[in-house]
């Protein structure tokens, strides 16, 4: 893991063609293993006429259809590689909070060395070291990769737990205390868990605790969440993108223009209902393939999560390609009648937070109707509701267009889900890229 944190530290200079010639010699190899010890890959291929020589490069990749979840869940065994006894591989199992539960096998070498290499890289970029301490806000069962990881990264950090799930107004004080306390170079989480201690921290009045750096993860950062964790700890929050299938893909940098892909190990695409890869600036499916997935490999894996690449070099002189913010599985797609399609990260939620609304939630019960379900904090008792509710349907009507009729309900809380996120979007208008 350090010799492979090593070369990631060093990669990340290097010039794009370089790394894109990183990239051509793993895909060869993964490609030319895939066909060779993984049944699933050697059928696909010869029914496509393909051999391993037709896929030299990123480019070439297209030649292969998208991987689903349902693909995963209905040929697990035969994705298995000959060349690994399924003992000598980690199980994991999604989930299944926010949609169907997955089950997978992954190498430890492609989950512990690398992918745990491609997290400490993610973080040093928001300045935090092994050794540092941390704060995670996360569920203990949803700790990303199990006992022996947790094991693992406890030997290399000093790491500290928040549940969120059981955050009440009375709890809260003390999850404050206890970052004052711990000072952690880092407070990590779903971006909802930190809003909710951030909201806190700035309702009740009080001077908020000094952290090092806010790491987002495990779903959408939404822009007016990253003002209000910006205003109240005084940093500008950076958002990594994981999975748990893939472990960590993209974050962040010092500059905050996007995610930077770790394109040394993963192959990122975004494409579009047909799997075809599109350009930057438009967004679509992301595509995941890991170059060093040797045990179940997966490729052109569908995230089920959206995003679009960004054109252009980063201020950071980092040449790893970036990934627009990505809706995870908690956010999604709207469909109008008219045909839109629109992603919730083309939502600009920033002009929310000055009305006092804490948390919103879309309910599309049908294509033309949307509930948008707001909770609201003590600030937004000097507006009038009336003024308060047609104000935010005038946002949304804007946003999704004149045929969609919004109705704005004002609620106590919105309930989290079983593992303490939070949904953004609850659709029953189903797109044509069924799961
Ligand atoms: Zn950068």
């Amino acid at each position: 893991m350090l010799r492979c944190l090593r070369e990631l530290e060093e990669s990340q200079w290097w010039p794009p063609e370089r790394i894109t010639e990183l990239q051509s010699e793993r895909l060869q190899r993964l490609v030319l293993y895939s066909y060779e010890r993984v049944p699933h890959y050697r059928r696909l291929m010869d029914g496509r006429g393909l051999s391993p020589g037709d896929i030299r490069t990123v480019a070439d990749l297209p030649l292969l259809p998208v991987l689903t979840k349902s693909d995963v869940w209905d040929h697990t065994d035969e994705l298995l590689a000959s060349t690994f006894p399924r003992r000598a591989l980690l199980y994991s199992r999604t989930s299944g909070s926010t949609g169907s539960p997955l089950a997978f096998y992954s190498s430890r070498q492609g989950r512990w060395s690398h992918g745990f290499a491609r997290s400490l890289r993610a973080l040093q970029w928001a300045g935090v070291y092994p050794g540092d301490p941390v704060l995670r806000v996360i569920e203990r069962g949803g700790f990303v990769g199990g006992a022996p990881l947790g094991r693992l990264v406890r030997l290399f950090s000093r790491e500290y737990f928040e549940d969120p799930v059981r955050f009440t107004d009375a709890s809260l004080p003390a999850v404050v205390d206890r970052i004052r306390q711990l000072r952690p170079q880092a407070l990590r989480g779903y971006a909802s868990a930190l809003c909710i201690i951030a909201d806190f921290i700035r309702s009740s009045g009080q001077q908020a605790p000094e952290v090092g750096a806010i790491v987002t993860g495990g779903e959408q950062l939404f822009e007016s969440q990253r003002v209000l964790l910006r205003e109240v700890f005084g940093r500008e929050p950076f958002s990594k993108y994981s999975s748990f299938e893939n472990y960590d893909i993209a974050m962040e940098c010092e500059e905050h223009a996007g995610l930077h892909v770790a394109a040394e190990d993963l192959v990122v695409e975004v494409v579009d209902d047909e799997g075809r890869p599109l350009g930057p600036g438009s967004i679509g499916r992301v595509i995941v393939t890991n170059l060093h997935e040797y045990g179940m490999p997966l490729i052109r894996y569908d995230t089920s999560d959206e995003g679009s690449l960004i054109e252009g070099v980063c201020k950071c002189g980092r040449s790893l390609p970036r990934l627009s913010a990505v809706i995870g599985r908690t956010g999604g797609t709207i469909y109008t009648p008219s045909g839109k399609r629109l992603s919730t990260v083309s939502l600009d939620s920033s002009g929310l937070v000055p009305l006092g609304i804490r948390q919103f939630q879309l309910v599309q019960e049908q294509v033309d109707h949307v509930t948008v379900n707001v909770v609201l904090g003590a600030e937004a008792a000097a507006t009038d509701p009336q003024a308060l509710i047609a104000w935010v349907q005038g946002q949304f009507v804007d946003w999704l267009g004149h045929d969609v009729h919004v109705d704005v309900s004002i609620v106590d809380r919105i309930t989290p889900t079983t593992a303490g996120k939070h949904m953004y979007l609850i659709s029953n208008v189903r797109g044509s890229l069924s799961e």
